[in-house]
């Protein structure tokens, strides 16, 4: 039976990689689009080849669809999924699930009342370089894991230069944008939570309405490990890596806080140095795979909507320390 997808934004992230993936499912097929103008809806769906255009969210869950793809702006998140959900469809929606994790944590309860499956967009975690991080740590390959880095600071290209940075109350800012990231795929490589968060945030030229373009992060996680992150829209030349370092060895991977499956993994320890092998399917493709399975009842999504809760507390939380100058514990409220 074919899972019939109906996407709630005529976005972007949806063109460039979300109507692919859906469509290089077996079993996925994109049935309609909507967007906030007809023009647009009507445009977007041509350019495609979807075969309907609507212009409201009460047009497109009637629509024919089994699941959404929620990828508006990041304040239209809660009222479009909780709507959907209500309506019986599954929903994956784009990081941040909401502002807030109380917002998110509403979502949560919308989708578990009604039945669906919930999905958080993390594309980071299907990479084959963090899943290969992942497995060495958990074989122990790296020892006990003592310390982690992120290098994502990245140059914000021309055309997404809109609301990311002018509109606060879209949900713009590089920590709603990347730390989020950060904070699942660190979440997920070294298979543990964060307690603690301190954070500085800058606005280094590209950002305005008091939103910030660079973030620095000082993490804790639960079982002692430390760990730094840097996000940035502002950097063009400074390249992303992900490091973890253990007790027995050090885990160094290169272009790999990206969206496309490339980069390399290293792992280091008294024996030389070992290149890891990892798979490298489209990032997107893989967690959209997960979700079907997921709604056929057979295992979770990729990212589920309580990895969602736990991104937004830790952005949040780096938001508040931002603020206030001091540590802030993370609590998704789960
Ligand atoms: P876009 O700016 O491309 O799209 C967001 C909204 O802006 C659309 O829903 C659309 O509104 C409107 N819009 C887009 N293009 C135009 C245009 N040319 N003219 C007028 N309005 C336009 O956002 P992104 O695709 O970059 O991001 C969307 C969401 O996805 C965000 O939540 C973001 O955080 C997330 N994201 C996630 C990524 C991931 O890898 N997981 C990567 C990139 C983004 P309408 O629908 O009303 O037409």
């Amino acid at each position: 039976m074919t899972i019939r997808w109906g996407l709630i934004g005529a976005s972007t992230i949806a063109k460039q990689y979300m109507i692919d993936a859906i469509r290089a499912q077996a079993d996925g097929e994109v049935v309609s689009v909507m967007s906030s103008s007809a023009d647009r809806a009507a445009s977007y769906a041509k350019e495609n080849h979807i075969t309907k255009g609507v212009d409201s969210l009460d047009a497109l869950l009637s629509s024919g669809v089994d699941a959404v793809y929620i990828s508006t702006t990041n304040e239209l998140h809660l009222e479009q999924a909780v709507a959907a959900a209500r309506a019986g469809k599954h929903v994956m929606c784009e990081k941040p699930l909401a502002l807030t994790s109380a917002d998110a944590r509403k979502i949560l309860t919308a989708c578990k009342e009604a039945g669906v499956v919930l999905g958080t967009n993390h594309h980071l975690r299907n990479a084959g370089a963090h899943r290969a991080m992942r497995e060495a740590i958990a074989a122990g390959r790296i020892g006990k894991p003592v310390a982690a880095r992120v290098f994502h600071s990245v140059y914000l290209p021309a055309h997404l230069q809109g609301w990311r940075i002018t509109k606060p109350e879209a949900g713009g800012g590089v920590v709603l944008d990347i730390t989020v990231h950060d904070a699942d795929t660190l979440r997920f490589v070294l298979g543990d939570d964060p307690t603690e968060i301190t954070a500085i945030t800058q606005s280094s030229g590209m950002a305005s309405g008091g939103l910030e373009d660079g973030a620095m992060c000082l993490w804790r996680f639960k079982s002692g490990v430390i760990a730094q992150s840097h996000e940035g829209f502002t950097t063009k030349f400074a390249g992303t890596g992900f490091e973890v370092h253990g007790t027995e060895g050090s885990l160094f991977a290169k272009d790999v806080m990206t969206q496309n499956p490339i980069g390399t993994v290293t792992l280091r320890t008294e024996k030389g140095d070992e290149e890891l092998n990892f798979d490298r399917e489209g990032l997107y493709v893989r967690s959209l795979r997960a979700f079907h399975a997921a709604i056929r009842g057979q295992g979770q999504p990729a990212a589920t909507g309580e990895d969602g809760v736990w991104s937004l507390a830790s952005a949040e939380a780096a938001l508040q320390s931002a603020k206030s100058g001091k540590a802030v514990a993370i609590n998704p409220g789960l």
